[in-house]
C-alpha cells in the first residue's frame, strides 16, 4: 500500500484550501480585486460542498464580528501607545479606514475558521488528498 502524503495545516489554511482534502481551492479569485469574493460551491478535488446547509455561512458573520472587534481594539491601543493622542477623530478615521481595508480579509478568513475549526464532523482526511482521490472513489463505486 502506498504511503499517504500529509498536507500540512497552515499552508492550506492560509491559502484557503478545502478543509477536508487541503488540495482544492475554496475561493475562485484573489482576496483583493474588483470582482468581490467568489466562493466556490464545491471542492474541485474531493467534491465537498462548502455550504453544508442553507444559510450555514451566517455563523461566519459572528466570527467576522469577533475578528473586527479584536482588530479595532488592537488598533485603538496601538494608536494610543504610538501617538498618545486624545483626539477622538484620529481614532475614528484610522480605525474605520483600516477596518474597511480588512473587510475582504475578515470575510474570507471567517469562513475558513468556521470550516476548519467550528464545523462538527468536518476534519482533514489524508486519504482524500491523494492525487487520484475522485478516480479512486468512482472505482470503488463501480466495483
Ligand atoms: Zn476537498
Amino acid at each position: 500500500m502506498e504511503k499517504l502524503k500529509k498536507w500540512p495545516l497552515w499552508p492550506a489554511l492560509v491559502n484557503a484550501k478545502c478543509p477536508r482534502c487541503r488540495r482544492g481551492d475554496m475561493f475562485a479569485n484573489q482576496m483583493y480585486g474588483f470582482h468581490g469574493q467568489v466562493m466556490l460551491k464545491k471542492c474541485s478535488h474531493c467534491d465537498l460542498t462548502y455550504e453544508i446547509e442553507p444559510g450555514y455561512f451566517y455563523v461566519a458573520m459572528l466570527i467576522s464580528y469577533a475578528m473586527n472587534v479584536a482588530e479595532m481594539v488592537t488598533l485603538a491601543v496601538a494608536i494610543s501607545v504610538l501617538t498618545g493622542s486624545q483626539n477622538p477623530w484620529l481614532y475614528v478615521i484610522i480605525i474605520l479606514s483600516i477596518a474597511l481595508m480588512l473587510s475582504p480579509f475578515n470575510f474570507r478568513y471567517s469562513r475558513i475558521i468556521l470550516l476548519y475549526w467550528l464545523t462538527p464532523g468536518l476534519s482533514y482526511r489524508p486519504e482524500m488528498s491523494a492525487d487520484n482521490w475522485l478516480q479512486h472513489d468512482s472505482n470503488i463505486a463501480r466495483s
